[in-house]
């Protein structure tokens, strides 16, 4: 009997302590300015940006407001400059666009060649019809995302060095992403793992999908033990082959780093009202859901620089 109630009494001791435990876990250190990660998303989608297509006026303004988000954080570039130009042609008219790259380095702190590329879309579809598609969402939430974890690993340098892109022309087929992936800083160096961002900071049901643990299962235990975020719910899914539009394997600028077989993993939302719509706007987004997918999204890249070494052999 006595034994017994002993041991009633320590386990709820233990259930208290756990509780208290779970509690001080949930309450992680901010460590992403929320104000100035808005702000990207604020300043990409205004009007004055004209729904930031490749090779527009609107566009070049979102080239020159990353760059110097760049520049401003004292990130240094992959190559040459920051700037990285490519061309493409166009799938319409098969004319020649240009297209223009922002690509950062930060260099690891360790020995492995191991490199993480982390990328984000900035253009978007335009003015269409005289409305201006201003892409709050898609993708001006990846891009502020993207400058913002820059801005932490220069201010916490980690393990395996790490490239952030700003991806120019996603819309007209990917190409930023084609130019990178077939270029010396991606080509020339041993890449591991490519964690793409598009549509990040809208989802009413407040869901985030993680892409690409089905190609690359190795990826998917880091993600499930990811610590909890305040209202958002990390799903796995939308990468069954054979689903068609279903199927997000390659429906972002992931896709070209997947077709050259590096590991990816995609975050993003489902499709929502304001998809390729002009009610794609700053005033849609969820603030509070963004601002956690993104401290979500670092915690994973923190993850996956611990473990890159070894996580094909897990
Ligand atoms: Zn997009």
């Amino acid at each position: 009997m006595q034994f017994i109630r002993f041991r009633r009494v320590s386990l709820s001791t233990l259930l208290a302590a756990t509780v208290l435990y779970s509690v001080g876990c949930m309450v992680s250190p901010s460590r992403i300015d929320k104000a100035r990660l808005l702000s990207h998303v604020e300043t990409l989608s205004s009007d004055g940006f004209a729904g930031r297509r490749t090779a527009t006026e609107g566009g070049a303004m979102a080239v020159s407001y990353v760059e110097n988000a760049m520049q401003e954080m004292g990130l240094t570039s992959c190559s040459e400059a920051l700037r990285v130009p490519f061309e493409f042609s166009s799938r319409r008219s098969e004319e020649l666009v240009s297209g223009i790259n922002l690509v950062g380095y930060i260099a690891g702190t360790g020995t492995s060649p191991k490199t993480i590329v982390v990328t984000a879309h900035f253009d978007h579809l335009g003015e269409r019809g005289g409305e201006v598609f201003n892409g709050a969402d898609d993708n001006a939430s990846g891009t502020g995302a993207m400058l913002e974890l820059a801005r932490y690993f220069i201010a916490n340098p980690p393990l395996h060095s790490m490239i952030f892109a700003g991806l120019d022309a996603e819309e007209m087929g990917l190409q930023g992403a084609r130019a990178l992936v077939a270029s010396p800083c991606v080509s020339g160096r041993d890449v591991a793992l490519n964690i793409n961002m598009d549509m990040i900071s809208r989802s009413p049901k407040g869901e985030l999908y993680a892409v690409g643990t089905f190609p690359y299962p190795f990826l998917k235990p880091a993600l499930e033990a990811l610590p909890e975020r305040d209202g958002v719910t990390l799903l796995f899914g939308h990468e069954t082959p054979g689903t068609g539009s279903d199927d997000w394997t390659n429906s972002s600028d992931h896709g070209p780093f997947n077709q050259a077989g590096i590991p990816f993993i995609y975050f993003g939302v489902e499709d929502h009202p304001g998809y390729h719509n002009p009610t794609d706007d700053f005033a849609e987004i969820t603030p509070e859901f963004y601002y956690e997918t993104t401290e979500l999204i670092l915690d994973a890249l923190l993850a996956y620089d611990a473990t890159l070494d070894t996580l094909r052999s897990e």
